[in-house]
């Protein structure tokens, strides 16, 4: 049979056949994927192939396939094994929610949330929420924000999980879809999710960030059905995606908006940091490309180097 994993403990596996039915899963064997060695072979927004067993009166299947992933999320584990949990598989569309304050969400993050879901290969939509409480200034600041980001491709909503306000857009983008929600806490991601699915109650926000610091928290992602069709990932305790491994001069690949310019800088793997005749650096002096963007690709980039030198200490 074939199915779709919307729970995953680590040992077993919830299941949905296309009949319909749901079913309690094992994987039999080991299984490689990709090189990649995690705490979970399977995850939640996995395709599956299992054949069904009867054990008495227990039925239990078991997973014999994986159909390849168009993507995934994965979390390092904080202690030192060092391992990688899959935290879900195959997202059509990561949604960040956004306000401009309480609490305030920074350019920063919107750009390392954009980065890591370009390299996951994932489609990000930022939504602006709580238009309904912003003064004249603060909406401009929105417009504003958003047409940066337009400019370099995203889609985004301003909304209002209280009034309603462009909740049919967030659907419409939604229907027949795998979706998440990420952002910080208090931004509204529970009161929009209630307004889009009345009754559904997710746990993304319902775990504090201090009860998670400094713990070894394996948090297991769990997908809901949406009535007009769909499915949501919820995913507890998690605020965005963890960041990438990636090399310096990778990060570029995932700034759109440098994409087609890097290849006119004198240098191919131009940082775009004080190299001669840089066409990044060029495009922010004539405006093309956002000071608050360049900032942020500074200070991923230099996150990177902390990691890199501790690296080299720890040898
Ligand atoms: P979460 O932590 O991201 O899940 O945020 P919540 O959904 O718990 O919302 C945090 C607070 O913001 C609650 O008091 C909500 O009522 C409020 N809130 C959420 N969305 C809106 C909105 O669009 N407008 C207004 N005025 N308040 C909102
Ligand atoms: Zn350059």
């Amino acid at each position: 049979m074939k199915g779709l994993v919307y729970k995953s403990t680590g040992s077993w596996y919830s299941v949905k056949a296309e009949n319909g039915t749901f079913y309690d899963c094992r994987i039999k064997g080991k299984f490689r994927l990709g090189g990649i060695k995690s705490t979970n072979p399977v995850a939640v927004g996995d395709h599956v192939d299992f054949e069904v067993e009867k054990k008495g009166d227990e039925t239990v299947g078991i997973i014999s396939h994986i159909d390849e992933r168009d993507n995934y999320i994965i979390r390092k584990s904080v202690n030192l094994s060092k391992q990688t949990h899959i935290i879900a598989a195959n997202i059509d569309v990561a949604f960040l929610v956004i306000t401009l304050n309480n609490p305030p969400t920074f350019t920063t993050f919107i750009d390392r949330f954009l980065v890591t879901a370009e390299a996951y290969h994932i489609k990000a939509v930022l939504l602006f929420n709580k238009v309904d409480t912003y003064n004249e200034d603060e909406l401009l600041e929105i417009k504003l924000l958003a047409a940066l980001y337009r400019k370099v491709g995203y889609e985004c909503i301003g909304i209002s999980a209280i009034t309603g306000k462009n909740i049919d857009k967030v659907k419409a983008l939604m229907q027949d879809r795998v979706t998440m929600f990420s952002g910080h806490s208090g931004v509204g991601k529970s009161t929009l999710v209630n307004a889009i699915e009345p009754g559904l109650q997710l746990k993304t926000s319902k775990i504090s960030d201090q009860h998670l610091q400094g713990q070894h928290t394996t948090t297991f992602a769990e997908m809901f059905d949406l009535s007009f069709g769909g499915q949501i990932i919820d995913t507890p305790g998690i605020k965005g995606f963890g960041l990438v491994e990636m090399d310096k001069e990778e990060l570029g690949n995932y700034f759109p908006e440098f994409f087609e310019l890097r290849k006119n800088c004198k240098f191919n793997n131009c940082l775009h940091l004080e190299e001669p005749q840089c066409a990044i650096k060029e495009a922010l002096e004539n405006e093309e490309i956002a000071w608050s963007r360049y900032k942020s690709y500074l200070q991923i980039l230099e996150g990177e180097e902390e990691h890199f030198r501790k690296d080299i200490y720890e040898k």
